[in-house]
C-alpha cells in the first residue's frame, strides 16, 4: 500500500479512504504477509504525527501497512494523538480560566480597597453572530466589520442561530487554524429568547493592532468556528 500525505479534492479524500479501510480490514484480519521485523514504538509514534523525518520510501512503512500488530498499534496511537491534541487544548484552556478567574477575584478585592481608580478600565463589546453562517467548515458570512480595542475587554458574544446551550471556549487567535492564541476565556450560555450569549473577559491590553480571527468552541461538539476581526 501507498501512503500518501498529500492533500485531494474531496471526492478523492472518499476514495482513498475508503480503499484505506478496505486494506485495514484485510491487514487486521491477518490476510496480508508484513515483510521485515515490527519497527520499534518510537518508529510507529513518529508515523502516527505523520512526522516529516520519514521517508515514504522507508521499508518500515511498508511492514506497517501489511503487519497487523504495527497496523492496530498505529491506529490506536493516531486515535490519540487526534483526541489528546483537542483535549488538552480545552482542558488547559478550562484550567488557566478557572485560575485567572480565581486570582482576579483575589486581586480585585485588594485593588478595589488600595486603588478605587486604577487604569485598569473594562470596555463592554457586543459582537453580533446571529446571521453569520454555522455550518461546519463553511466560510462565516460576511461579517460587519468587527473590531475590538486593544484593551481589557468585557465581550459578549450573540452566538450564531440553533447554537447549542453550554460551555464555550472563546479566543482571539491569529489566523483561522486557532494558532498564536492572543486570548481566550470561558463562558457558559445565557439564553435570551432564542438567542444563546455568552460572556468573557479578555485581555487586549498587549495585543498589537491589526487582522485576527474569534473563535467559539463547544465544550461537547469541540469544533471551532472562526470569525474575522480587527484590533485597533
Ligand atoms: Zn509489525
Amino acid at each position: 500500500m501507498r501512503l500518501s500525505w498529500r492533500r485531494s479534492s474531496r471526492a478523492e479524500d472518499l476514495f482513498e479512504s475508503w480503499i484505506t479501510q478496505q486494506h485495514q480490514r484485510r491487514v487486521l484480519a491477518g490476510e496480508t504477509t508484513p515483510s521485515g521485523p515490527c519497527p520499534d514504538e518510537g518508529f510507529l509514534r513518529d508515523l502516527a504525527r505523520k512526522s516529516k523525518s520519514i521517508a515514504l520510501s522507508d521499508p518500515r512503512i511498508d511492514h506497517t501497512a501489511n503487519c497487523p500488530i504495527c497496523m492496530s498499534r498505529l491506529l490506536e496511537l493516531r486515535g490519540k494523538n487526534r483526541s489528546r491534541q483537542r483535549r488538552v487544548a480545552f482542558v488547559s484552556a478550562v484550567a488557566a480560566c478557572a485560575l485567572i478567574a480565581a486570582s482576579v477575584v483575589t486581586t480585585r478585592y485588594v485593588v478595589e480597597r488600595k486603588a478605587p481608580s486604577a487604569n485598569t478600565a473594562v470596555v463592554a463589546q457586543t459582537v453580533n453572530l446571529w446571521d453569520v453562517g454555522t455550518v461546519r467548515g463553511e466560510q462565516p458570512g460576511q461579517l460587519e466589520s468587527v473590531s475590538l480595542p486593544a484593551a481589557s475587554v468585557r465581550l459578549t458574544i450573540i452566538l450564531p442561530h440553533h447554537s447549542e446551550p453550554g460551555l464555550y471556549l472563546v479566543a482571539i487567535t491569529r489566523d483561522q487554524n486557532g494558532n498564536g492564541v492572543v486570548a481566550e476565556g470561558t463562558a457558559t450560555t445565557v439564553a435570551n429568547g432564542d438567542q444563546q450569549r455568552i460572556s468573557t473577559d479578555l485581555d487586549l491590553r498587549k495585543a498589537e493592532v491589526g487582522p485576527y480571527f474569534l473563535s467559539t468552541t463547544h465544550e461537547q461538539d469541540q469544533a471551532a468556528y472562526y470569525y474575522p476581526l480587527q484590533i485597533k
